[in-house]
């Protein structure tokens, strides 16, 4: 971002910066930090500067970078079989298939690239199911949800992120998150599905409260709606359970995962219930890549890691570790208005834009990010230690005063 004033050295990620502005399609804001070696929860910048990764690639990199278990992985892949398309069964695409499947409940998964991907997949998948059982194909998505930016996720969307892209792909009306009577009020025969990320991230790190699931899964039993979890950002071990569904005790129909499923790699799945996907008939529905040996091989790295009771134990510890110090910093500073989130997936919401914030933690090392104007986003590594914790809290409350009341 060119209004970064950087007091690091950086001339060699500046260079490097001012090409990428010249080919790259403007669409992302980009630091002018260019990466080069990544290792745990650090990063080194092609200038040799340090910095902490407080951001993991946005909630990807949850084993941190160069996790040895990964690095094997995708090693051995690439020396054996990276690709072979969906008309054949791969050893490690069934190997993932069924980690998920039995850790998940959910009986049928199809594999595809990336989160945007998963979801338009889910919305196919739900339609398919309501239109055979004589229903109409509306798809009601919460306000501050994200699911992508192909059409349809943009049609679930923010109506910000649709602008200059019409005509939208119909059938989508968001409603308020956590609002059980907002939802009674659009339930008709024109309903196929509701989805929602039991944890928003984009949105700010807004946590659904266990009555709304459990209310909204009632209705939608009693109404043969399907009920679909984007668990592609709270999913995988971030919120310190293997998926962000079990702290409620609620059993979607569909669960979409990506992000840290390949720790890197990318890699998205759409799970199912029998009930719902055995409405997919032969052909209708696909992908070249998706779930590729390369792809399946690091997600069952990752699976097999995250998935250890003792990790997720840890991630819950670290996480309420992490929330402690940052409630103790609110009780210093006014300009802190709530401290959100479960587990390792945490949101300081400032009375201020906390892009700035952002910026001033980046020149001293420690990589976060802004999202829904005021929060601060923290999605650490899941791997990340006390110390590196410690760290983070401290940037944050060094950098505070800077901001406050301006
Ligand atoms: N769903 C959620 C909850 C997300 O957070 C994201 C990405 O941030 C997506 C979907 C889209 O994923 P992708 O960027 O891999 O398409």
């Amino acid at each position: 971002m060119s209004e970064l004033q950087l007091s690091l050295k950086t001339d060699k990620s500046q260079a490097l910066h001012q090409k990428d502005q010249q080919t790259y399609l403007p669409t992302f804001r980009r630091m002018p930090i260019a990466f080069k070696k990544g290792e745990g929860c650090k990063l080194w910048d092609v200038d040799g500067n340090e910095y902490l990764d407080a951001l993991a690639g946005i909630a990807v990199n949850s084993l941190g970078h160069a996790h040895p278990a990964v690095t094997k992985a995708v090693s051995k892949a690439a020396e054996n079989l990276l690709h072979v398309s969906n008309f054949f069964v791969t050893e490690a695409q069934v190997g993932l298939a069924e980690r998920l499947t039995s850790a998940s409940g959910l009986e049928h998964v199809f594999f595809a690239n990336s989160g945007t991907e998963s979801f338009e997949g889910a919305v196919k998948i739900a339609r398919k199911f309501a239109h055979k059982n004589g229903r109409g194909g509306k798809i009601i998505s919460m306000k501050n949800s994200f699911h992508g930016r192909t059409l349809a996720a943009i049609a679930a969307g923010k109506p910000k992120m649709q602008v200059g892209f019409g005509p939208m792909p119909e059938g989508f009306k968001q409603i308020p998150f956590n609002d059980i009577e907002a939802f009674k009020n659009e339930i008709s025969d024109e309903v196929a599905a509701v989805v929602l990320e039991p944890v928003q991230g984009e949105g700010g790190i807004n946590v659904a409260t266990k009555a709304y699931l459990e209310e909204l899964r009632a209705l939608c039993d009693e109404h043969n709606i399907v009920l679909m979890f984007d668990e592609i950002q709270c999913g995988m071990g971030r919120t310190g359970k293997l998926f962000a569904k079990d702290h409620f005790g609620i059993q979607p129909d569909i669960m979409t995962l990506a992000k840290a499923l390949g720790n890197g790699v990318p890699i998205g799945a759409i799970l199912s219930n029998r009930r719902v996907s055995s409405a997919i008939d032969f052909g209708d529905h696909g992908t070249t890549f998706g779930g590729n040996p390369l792809a399946c091989a690091a997600g069952i790295a990752v699976f097999d890691t995250v998935s250890r009771k003792e990790f997720l134990e840890e991630v819950t510890e670290k996480g309420i570790y992490l929330r402690e110090k940052l409630s103790a910093l609110k009780a210093k500073f006014d300009c802190i208005k709530e401290i959100r989130g479960l587990g390792l997936m945490v949101g300081v919401d400032f009375d201020f834009e906390a892009k700035s914030l952002v910026m001033k933690m980046l020149e001293k090392g420690v990589i976060a990010n802004a999202t829904a104007d005021t929060v601060l986003r923290l999605v650490p590594p899941l791997i990340i230690s006390k110390e590196e914790i410690d760290h983070l809290v401290n940037v944050i409350e060094e950098t505070i005063p800077e901001f406050q009341n301006k």
